[in-house]
């Protein structure tokens, strides 16, 4: 096996100067009936905020403008579910960098719709019965496209680390940080933030309870695959982590826990309530197990990655009626 070479948070240095002006610095927020109810300082960072409505837009961004002459002028194919989708097809279209983009068949209509909206050409798949990398990668080679994975990149992932580094600049250093999982991109890019500016911080993804091959791979040390999860949190429906991400997630992550999709559709209730935000189940991931965890977290200085908002309206409102 070759031996990969991981990035630094440096890279995610790199990857700020780059986004700068492009991306959102999204804002910090804080609720006081969420300090009461556990008894700790929190501290929500709100990429439900960024552009495009997901963090996704950081990596995709910062990847996309490290394209050379010859990549730019043939183009970008991803697969994604949705937010990837969005953050290439806006960064593409931001950077003049034509887009093709594979989307499962059932991808939300609302994800679908924005990514044609930003000029992308969509193809579609069956998630249950097809494979989407080996349809990109069959693109990228027929028509000379640069292929540009969801996760599993170091300028994906070093893009996205840019949020939790935002954070800690922000508000300085936590006791523990709660980040969505999927495919490790947030996770192991918020690791390499985490690490380089409140090394003492424990670090938690938080993955959902029907998909839970992060932990099971944590755990065990090898990278687990797993059917596709059926669960609403459509943005970490994914089957294995990478091994660039899986690599830094090792060496850095204190845990990994899940959260069901009852407690994501209580958080979701609770940021709409509470906190006037709407946040797709996903992006409620990391504040579901916080609340779990709220006996060990007394007296903390708790940061949570709100990590996106996209929901179709009529399924947001099918999901919160009783
Ligand atoms: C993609 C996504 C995630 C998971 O991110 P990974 O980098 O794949 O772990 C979490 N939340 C939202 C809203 C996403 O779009």
């Amino acid at each position: 096996m070759q031996t990969l070479v991981l990035p630094t948070y440096d890279d995610v240095v790199a990857a700020a100067q780059r986004i700068e002006g492009h991306a959102h610095k999204t804002p910090v927020l804080t609720s006081r009936t969420v300090d009461r109810e556990l008894g700790a300082e929190l501290f929500f960072k709100c990429e439900n905020f960024q552009r495009m409505g997901a963090f996704k837009f950081r990596g995709a961004f910062n990847a996309l403008s490290k394209f050379d002459a010859t990549q730019r002028k043939h183009g970008v194919v991803a697969f994604s579910s949705g937010n990837h989708a969005q953050g290439i097809a806006l960064s593409a279209q931001l950077l003049g960098i034509p887009a093709t983009i594979v989307m499962p068949l059932d991808a939300p209509a609302a994800k679908v719709a924005a990514t044609r909206e930003y000029g992308a050409t969509v193809v579609t798949y069956d998630r249950y019965t097809e494979d989407r990398e080996a349809i990109g990668r069959q693109l990228a080679e027929q028509q000379g496209l640069t292929l540009i994975p969801p996760y599993d990149h170091p300028d994906i992932l070093a893009g996205q680390g840019t949020a939790a580094k935002e954070l800690f600049e922000e508000v300085g250093a936590l006791d523990t940080l709660f980040v969505c999982l999927g495919g490790g991109g947030l996770l192991s890019g918020s690791a390499l933030s985490t690490r380089a500016l409140a090394p003492n911080c424990k670090l938690y993804g938080v993955e959902p309870e029907a998909g839970n091959d992060g932990q099971q791979s944590l755990r065990s040390g090898n990278i687990v695959k797993i059917d596709t999860p059926k669960t609403i949190a459509d943005g970490a429906q994914t089957q294995y982590l990478g091994n660039y991400t899986f690599g830094i997630i090792k060496r850095d992550v204190d845990d990994i826990l899940t959260a069901s999709d009852a407690q994501l559709v209580e958080a979701m209730r609770f940021f709409a309530e509470r906190m006037k935000m709407v946040v797709e189940p996903t992006g409620c991931l990391g504040f579901a197990a916080a609340r779990e965890m709220a006996s060990e977290l007394k007296g903390q200085r708790v940061g949570v990655i709100i990590s996106g908002g996209n929901i179709d309206l009529d399924n947001y409102a099918r999901l919160l009626a009783r």
